[in-house]
């Protein structure tokens, strides 16, 4: 062979990868990203966190900010307003009413801050157009009906306020139903008879009703019974990893035939069986007894209990994931029911995050590995936000007849 042939040869080989990248990228840029679960309100309610500033997710574990956003080219998603399973009373009802409130307010209140940046997303057709015009978009979620109580009534106030999805339960059973991982079992057998009712009123008002956290009982209830399609928001699937936070073939493909979404959970705990760290748990426990014995917060305790959170992330990190374990549920759900029932969620902010993809920033990884696997442009757009649109269409068209 020709001496410059050979150059030519190499020099291909050395230009064609960068191309590849930046064909890539530019599609990733093209299309609306979006994460249906961050989990940051939960942050915006601290006075000393900056949405504006670029945090880094080794040293203080954040994972969502306005500067990732744009380095990981994600378009916005659903911001989601997170309660803690509490006591079923209404005394408890009310204090936990107020705090879901004041969080919904703290999202508002970042979107007034900046009006240039963010946009508050209320329908199926706001999504793409402000996205078109360069925003990021800022959709409302209820993660853990809880604070409604038992007045079902502020499903609307809550609607007023922007949310558009709606999921009954977290870790354990409440006054809606089973959750999947409260360890002392089942109480209703799926739905609670409040929360037949809750699924009719959010079908009335328009909202996506979110499976996700919930017992499988309930989930193939709730998909019988509700009168749009419903997503899982941040879910995996139980054959690749048996816990009960993943969803078992028969609802996967129950979804499919119900026109439901599935948005795969990059948490590491529910992807594959972790190694232990015992001195890590072991602190963390310790920690954890001496935030229980605290009688009174206050702010200063507050942070030196935060202080010494972080100190135990560095001397023992936690242990994470592969992102080949967070592929493998994608891949596999991906060839069960296909690109229009897959949607992406890294639960960032509320524990999620692998290796290679432990921030937003990292968000174009998925879209590479993706391509690597012969999945197209259009699939691509469905699966970063395009599904998630058709849901809340379905459920606006719904609620306007
Ligand atoms: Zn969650």
């Amino acid at each position: 062979m020709h001496k410059s042939v050979l150059v030519i040869l190499l020099l291909g080989s050395l230009i064609s990868y960068p191309a590849a990248a930046d064909a890539n990228r530019e599609l990733h840029e093209r299309i609306m990203v979006l994460d249906s679960h961050l989990d940051t309100p939960v942050k915006l309610i601290d006075p000393d966190f900056d949405i504006m500033q670029r945090y880094n997710v080794i040293e203080d574990n954040s994972q969502v900010d306005f500067p990732r956003m744009q380095e990981g080219g994600l378009d916005g998603g659903f911001w989601v307003i997170f309660s803690r399973q509490g006591p079923i009373n209404q005394k408890a009802f009310q204090t936990v009413r107020d705090i879901a409130v004041m969080r919904a307010l703290a999202v508002h209140k970042m979107v007034a801050a900046y009006p240039d940046v963010f946009e508050l997303a209320t329908t199926a057709a706001d999504g793409p157009r402000i996205h078109a015009a360069g925003k990021r978009i800022v959709y409302l979620s209820i993660e853990n009906a809880y604070p409604l109580g038992e007045d079902l009534s502020l499903i609307k106030t809550f609607y007023d306020l922007g949310v558009r999805m709606l999921g009954p339960v977290h870790f354990a059973n409440n006054q809606f139903g089973d959750s999947a991982t409260d360890l002392g079992g089942q109480k209703w057998q799926g739905l609670s008879p409040l929360g037949i009712e809750l699924v009719k009123e959010a079908n009335r008002l328009g909202m996506i009703l979110d499976g996700s956290h919930a017992h499988d009982d309930l989930v193939r209830q709730m998909m019988e019974l509700s009168a749009t399609p419903i997503v899982l928001s941040h879910s995996g699937a139980n054959s690749i990893y048996n816990h009960a936070r993943n969803v078992p073939d028969d609802i996967l493909l129950k979804l499919a035939e119900t026109g439901g979404v599935i948005q795969m959970n990059a948490f590491g705990g529910y992807l594959t069986k972790l190694p232990e760290n015992p001195r890590r748990t072991d602190a963390l426990n310790a920690l954890r007894a001496k935030s229980n014995a605290v009688t009174k917060m206050t702010d200063a305790i507050a942070a030196e209990l935060d202080a010494e959170r972080r100190e135990i992330d560095r001397k023992f990190p936690r242990q994470l994931a592969s992102f080949q374990s967070y592929i493998d549920h994608f891949l596999y759900v991906l060839k069960l029911i296909g690109p229009d029932h897959v949607g992406v969620s890294g639960d960032f902010d509320g524990g999620g995050g692998v290796a290679e993809f432990n921030d937003i920033a990292a968000m174009p990884h998925l879209t590479e590995r993706l391509i690597k696997e012969g999945y197209s442009e259009s699939d691509l757009a469905k699966i970063w936000g395009g599904n998630l649109i058709r849901l809340l269409q379905a459920a606006e068209e719904h609620a306007a007849k």
